[in-house]
């Protein structure tokens, strides 16, 4: 496969169409067909008033995404797909409010993602770890509860185990975010729809308490899901469970590139326009999060192209949520992250950086994530080999010293000590190695502390300007749906 582009033109729009037509980025350019038809900057619709009944909440989570992450996504789509991300054109669009949101937790200037959840569905200043639970033990009853109480129906849709920290923070309270088993109990009749992954944590056999929560679930009226197929062809339901993997939904670059994943697990937008097609006949109207959780996950493992590729899935399902609310006058959909993760960037590279474009071309040609290449790296045997895998999936030629630091570093295994020893974890040594050869460059293989984007639109999304923590989110919807917010317990 050829790999490696020779050209030095200077980047222009014309320039990135013309790449998208070379055999080495074209042969992944086929993934960009499962994303919507093209989008143009300027054409998303006139905006509509704002100040109508808030029937309807819209909340897109692109999960760990620091700022970086889009803005390399828009450029990484023009070169692969031929077109620009859609999140740029809605920030353009009039009637959209942009902003940013501070993220702290309770415990840390860094969040994590239960924290973050959290913040969200109690506006509740918990510590990383805890799903609305307070420092001094008071219980608060998530989103779902105070939502489905005056009436409205509740969908979490995520590319995660849906017992994740983020769906879980709306529909949950634990001490502990990966107490999945009571997450996963919590859920039955409190969220009327559940698409993700987290299969294992509903069946019998994955549960050590050996309860068999599909069966619960649907004795209670939810129609049940585990195929794509079963999925495309289903009417709207009340109630609904789809769990599509035992644990987390794979990489979008691994399901693009992988027919069996294609044919067995819908993409993020596919669950999106399900759950919308369900929750749109709620009498009361409905509150659904969306989560690109992979991004995130993508982040920790320094995998640019995993990365990419997944914020535009994510970019993909939001567009899908806006369309619905550009529709009417009574929803308010909102595009955010959590947290930062890592912080990438596209770095300065060569003589006036006249090499960074070539290099971040290169990432058009990966057709795997760093959990693929390492799990054919563990097949193998020698650092020969581990060249040879890093090549099939990256179209990238690792020099001896590289080599030989990454199969030291993938067959070591995790340190355990240091969270954030890029340089001996396997994945962060990965990224910063390819890093070399395609100029992304990463901070760290953890969440960082900037306040991160959030864009705006339906009725109230002027509240978003500025700069305000994640709670400011709960605030308002609290005080125009009258929610209680008593703790529980
Ligand atoms: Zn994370």
């Amino acid at each position: 496969m050829k790999t490696q582009p020779t050209s030095r033109e200077p980047m222009s729009r014309r320039h990135l169409l013309k790449v998208g037509s070379t055999t080495a980025v074209a042969a992944l350019a086929a993934g960009c067909d499962d994303f919507s038809s093209a989008t143009k900057r300027n054409s998303v619709p006139a905006a509509v008033a704002s100040k109508s009944k808030l029937r309807n909440v819209i909340l897109c989570v692109s999960d760990g995404m620091s700022m970086g992450v889009p803005s390399m996504a828009d450029d990484f789509s023009l070169l692969v797909c031929g077109r620009p991300t859609f999140w740029p054109a809605f920030m353009l669009r009039p009637g959209v409010t942009c902003g940013l949101m501070r993220t702290a937790s309770a415990s840390s200037m860094v969040t994590d993602s239960a924290a973050a959840s959290s913040a969200w569905s109690t506006g509740q200043s918990v510590a990383n770890g805890t799903l609305n639970v307070t420092p001094d033990g008071a219980t608060y009853a998530p989103l779902a509860v105070g939502v489905g109480a005056i009436g409205k129906r509740v969908g979490l849709v995520t590319t995660d185990n849906i017992c994740g920290a983020t769906p879980g923070g709306f529909g949950a309270a634990v001490v502990s975010r990966h107490d999945y088993p009571s997450i996963a109990r919590q859920y039955l009749g409190r969220v009327d729809l559940l698409l993700g992954g987290g299969r294992e944590h509903f069946d019998p056999l994955g549960r050590k308490d050996g309860k068999n929560l599909i069966g619960q679930f649907r004795e209670d009226g939810y129609a049940f899901f585990d195929q794509r197929s079963a999925l495309m062809s289903a009417k709207p339901q009340d109630k609904v469970l789809g769990l599509f993997n035992e644990g987390t939904l794979p990489y979008t670059i691994d399901h693009l590139n992988d027919a069996e994943l294609k044919r067995r697990i819908p993409s993020l937008r596919e669950m999106t326009d399900y759950a919308l097609r369900c929750l749109e006949s709620a009498e009361e109207g409905f509150f659904m999060m969306i989560e690109g959780s992979r991004i995130d996950h993508a982040a920790h493992a320094n995998d640019a192209a995993a990365c990419l590729w997944d914020q535009l899935a994510f970019d993909d399902a939001a567009r899908r949520a806006v369309e619905y609310a550009l529709d009417r006058d009574d929803t308010l959909v909102i595009l955010t992250t959590d947290h930062g993760n890592a912080n990438p960037g596209l770095c300065g590279w060569g003589n006036k950086y006249n090499d960074s474009t070539e290099r971040f071309k290169r990432l058009g040609a990966f057709t795997g994530s760093f959990t693929a290449i390492a799990r054919d790296i563990k097949q193998r045997s020698s650092p020969e080999s581990t060249a040879k895998v890093i090549q099939r999936y990256t179209g990238i030629e690792l020099d001896e010293t590289e080599t030989r630091q990454v199969d030291l570093a993938v067959r070591e295994g995790e340190p355990v000590a240091d969270h954030n020893d890029q340089h001996r974890r396997w994945v962060g040594l990965l990224g910063q190695v390819l890093g070399n050869h395609t100029a992304v460059q990463w901070n760290g293989v953890s969440h960082t502390s900037d306040n991160v984007l959030v864009s705006a639109y339906g009725p109230y999304s002027e509240h978003f300007a500025g700069v305000h923590h994640l709670a400011h989110f709960n605030d308002l919807i609290t005080k125009k749906w009258a929610l209680s917010r008593a703790s529980v317990k």
